[in-house]
């Protein structure tokens, strides 16, 4: 046995761990796990725990029903929130098939697949997200509502926020399991909150948030809370985000994307990069925005995206680039939300902007101005579209772009989009809320 599978072992014994969760995600990026108990870890670590996978969404439409999960070393935690008498760890795991081949449903891999792309081409990618969420009381039934316990806003210091208390707790704990949190505060909304952690390599990114999701969610409902990621909450307030900050570096560990004579100090590889994000746009929409309610998010007056472009500062467009230089140049791409596929999300990031600079796409010139001053004939001028309005929408473009649907694999596209037209039909067949109070009385 390596040494790092002994050692993990022998963690595993000193803190007194009686069980370890072997986690996955399905392939809308629903955290998945099974337990098994310490005794186990053994044969675990070495790749021989098997899972039927029969009732995961996009994994039981084969013959085969059965899969490996093979654990990364690299992930072994010990979750916080457990206490001394029962801890628990946690594995990260990809997903191999009986015959010991990586599935080609499971997005870490797929992911890992462009990463090897990135780097055949030199590039390594980094990644930093923003993330936002709501925290909601939940009822007698420990349901969740739509109420908030505070009345803060952006930025608010509040003494009696029991929000402020759990979202310390959140720090805390995302601490103890090597997250680097570099700040924490009250979002626009009441109730909502964001939370920073240093950037890192793109797969430790993905594993990250959603290790990230599963924390903030335990460690609210110790509050009698429930953590929400959902993009759009409630309509007329502002959504939740997850601005996902991107650079490449080369092997020798400089950044691809800076270039100090350059204007706007963004070298060529940047603009390519730039180039191709716009370029595949509505299609990686549909996996960064991937919920019905995510396009509830992206309309005017709540500072997300509506237009494909980019900017140097304006905080409404698709692709902002901050002020950061050298190591931290980057381009921030501000349309995902959080109920997406963190691996699945990144691997299209990156292969939109590998196929840029592949194909050297020139992004036209910045929009530094609101494009929502432009009238329709100037939006026109210069190339300004909007992103899909609707899943449905977004899921026409990913049909139809095969750079993207090659990215992700003919097997999850298949699956993921049958998965989500599904999703978009039952939405469209059912009667809202609004419809009623809009017509009823008129009709
Ligand atoms: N909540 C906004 C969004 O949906 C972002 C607000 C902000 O962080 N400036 O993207
Ligand atoms: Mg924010
Ligand atoms: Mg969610
Ligand atoms: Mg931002």
């Amino acid at each position: 046995m390596e040494l790092a599978k002994a050692e993990i072992i022998r963690i595993a014994t000193e803190f007194n761990i009686k069980f370890i969760r072997l986690q996955f995600v399905d392939i809308v990026g629903r955290v998945k796990n099974i337990a098994i108990p310490v005794k186990q870890l053994k044969k675990a670590l070495n790749g021989e725990v098997i899972f039927d996978a029969t009732s995961i969404d996009g994994f039981n439409d084969i013959d085969n029903s059965e899969y490996y999960l093979i654990p990364d070393i690299n992930t072994f935690v010990v979750l916080p929130w457990r206490t001394a008498k029962a801890r628990v760890a946690r594995l990260i795991c990809d997903i191999y098939t009986l015959e010991k081949k990586p599935f080609d449903g499971c997005s870490r891999y797929t992911l890992k697949k462009v990463l090897r792309e990135a780097e055949q081409l030199g590039y390594m990618m980094n990644a930093g997200v923003e993330l936002e969420f709501f925290l909601f009381l939940t009822n007698q039934k420990d349901c969740p509502t739509i109420n908030t316990n505070d009345r803060a806003g952006y930025f608010d210091m509040s003494t009696s926020d029991v929000g402020d208390d759990a979202r310390r707790e959140m720090v805390l704990a995302l601490e103890q399991i090597g997250f680097e949190v570099e700040s924490s505060h009250h979002e626009v909304a009441e109730g909502q909150h964001e939370i920073r952690f240093r950037y890192s390599d793109a797969l430790d990114m993905a594993d990250k948030i959603v290790t990230f999701r599963t924390v903030v969610k335990s460690i609210a409902k110790n509050y009698g809370l429930h953590a929400t990621f959902m993009p759009k909450p409630i309509s007329g307030i502002d959504g939740s985000g997850m601005h996902t900050h991107q650079s490449l570096f080369k092997n020798n560990n400089s950044n691809a994307f800076w270039d100090a004579r350059a204007p706007m100090e963004l070298s060529d590889d940047a603009l390519y990069y730039i180039g191709g994000l716009l370029k595949h746009a509505k299609a990686i929409t549909a996996i960064t925005n991937s919920t019905v309610n995510s396009y509830k998010r992206l309309v005017p007056g709540y500072d997300a995206p509506i237009y494909i472009a980019w900017s140097s500062k304006n905080r409404g467009a698709f692709i902002r680039v901050p002020e950061k230089k050298e190591l931290s140049t980057r381009i921030e791409l501000r349309s995902p939300d959080a109920a997406c596929n963190p691996y699945l999300a990144l691997a299209v990031m990156l292969r939109a902007g590998l196929e840029g600079i592949k194909k050297k796409l020139t992004p036209p010139e910045p929009i530094n101005t609101n494009v929502y001053s432009f009238t329709d004939e100037e939006k026109k001028a210069k190339g300004i579209e909007m992103l899909p309005l609707s899943i449905g929408e977004a899921l026409g473009h990913l049909e139809s772009d095969e750079i993207i649907k090659n990215a992700i694999g003919f097997y999850i596209s298949e699956q993921f989009i049958s998965l989500k037209k599904r999703e978009w039909s039952d939405y469209l067949a059912t009667v809202h809320h609004w419809e009623r109070d809009y017509y009823i009385s008129k009709y």
